[in-house]
């Protein structure tokens, strides 16, 4: 288990994907791009927060009414701010209902590294920390779509409905290839078209993400609306779903992120969460508000709980007022830790048993690829391409 650090990002990895000139940067890049590190503009922001709220509504009628479709890049051990930003809404989701798949987005690791790293052990992890969260594998799928060539065959189709132009303008494309350090790769300017391969193969229609992922999501519902407009109606558009902390900074104020080190990680023990959250910046001031322009570090100390305990935050700044940064430190830590108590203890009984955890990867598979499967055919007979169906 990774140790919670306070170490700012981590440095480039050695290498780059090619040698000599190429490794500077792309001119599409500017130093103004490294503020987006969330991705999403203002506008789209904007949009999906009323649209997040519309279709909790529309839920709350109807649970079948959406397809949930989300995931992870098994880069690392899951963090609060996957968590908070996404399991837990997947989780709830579940429960009410709402037909969920969960992909583990193995291919994408290779996006901004060199190397996959150890996947097996991650992917694993990865499996633990959804079941422990309460994803129940029963009504989950929970599939690496490495495992499923018929999702990897919608990129072809997929690749020609968007130009090489939109691909350089989104805004998370640019942000984590600037965070990378590398040449822009392929794959990496390429990456929304097979996240959308990922949420179109399984008919999403909803997908709980983080602000960074809005432009990507955006992007999803260009490549359904493009293939229905061409060659007639066989996607759903997708939405993204986003929870009431869409990012969750981690303890040296950027967004919290398995490769940049600035994480709590669920699996942590109390100890190393408690001195995380000690470390964490806060400003100097000693009264307590809850104003996220202005105050970052301290709001998000402040969503953090609030998300956690189901309170508003601007409440919860009130009752610390002039306590200042230790009574709120000690509040989340306190927060954090029974939240994630049982999860913990259940992760780490799930960690004992990979055979299982294995068992439960291969059931998501199956499930994943006969969807899959479904969705390729149907596919292929839109574009004229169903040579053996008779
Ligand atoms: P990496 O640094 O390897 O990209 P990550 O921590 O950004 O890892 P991802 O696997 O890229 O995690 O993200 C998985 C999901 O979790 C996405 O829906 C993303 O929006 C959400 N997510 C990740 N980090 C945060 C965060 N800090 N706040 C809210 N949501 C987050
Ligand atoms: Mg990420």
């Amino acid at each position: 288990m990774t140790i919670p650090t306070v170490t700012a990002r981590a440095t480039a990895p050695p290498g780059t994907i090619s040698t000599g000139t190429a490794s500077r940067l792309p001119d599409t890049r500017t130093a103004a791009d490294t503020l987006a590190v969330d991705g999403a503009t203002d506008a789209t922001f904007r949009r999906a927060r009323q649209m997040s709220e519309r279709i909790e509504a529309d839920l709350r009628v109807d649970p079948t009414a959406y397809r949930v479709v989300t995931g992870d890049r098994p880069t690392g051990d899951l963090h609060l701010g996957h968590y908070i930003g996404t399991l837990a809404n997947r989780v709830r989701l579940q429960n009410a209902g709402v037909p969920v798949t969960v992909v583990i987005a193995d291919y994408q690791v290779i996006t901004d590294r060199e190397r996959p790293g150890p996947l097996r052990d991650r992917v694993r992890a990865l499996v633990a920390d959804y079941l422990a969260a309460g994803l129940d594998p029963q009504r989950t799928a929970i599939f690496p779509h490495s495992a499923v060539p018929a999702l990897n065959q919608l990129l072809l189709p997929f690749l020609s409905l968007v130009s090489v132009a939109e691909l350089h303008r989104n805004p998370t494309v640019k942000a984590e290839s600037l965070a990378s350090r590398r040449t822009l790769s392929a794959l990496m300017l390429t990456y929304p078209v097979h996240q959308a391969a990922d949420i179109l193969c399984c008919q999403g229609t909803l997908v709980p993400v983080g602000k960074d992922q809005l432009p990507h999501i955006e992007l999803a519902r260009v490549i359904a609306r493009r293939f229905n407009d061409r060659y007639g109606t066989v996607f759903g558009e997708p939405e993204a779903l986003l929870s009431s902390a869409p990012v969750v900074l981690g303890v040296d104020g950027a967004k919290m992120s398995k490769t940049r080190g600035n994480t709590i990680l669920l699996g942590a023990d109390e100890d190393q969460t408690t001195a995380a959250i000690r470390a964490a910046r806060t400003d100097g001031l000693r009264r307590i508000t809850f104003d996220p322009p202005a105050r970052p570090s301290v709001a998000n100390l402040l969503t953090i709980v609030g998300a956690l305990s189901g309170r508003e935050p601007a409440r919860i700044a009130d009752e610390i007022g002039d306590g200042g940064a230790s009574v709120l430190k000690a509040l989340a830590a306190e927060v954090i830790n029974e939240s994630l108590r049982g999860l913990r203890a259940r992760r780490r009984e799930l960690l004992a048993d990979p055979g299982y955890l294995d068992e439960v990867l291969l059931d998501g598979t199956v499930r994943a690829s006969v969807a899959a499967a479904e969705t390729l055919e149907r596919v292929r007979a839109a574009m004229g391409m169903d040579y053996f169906s008779g």
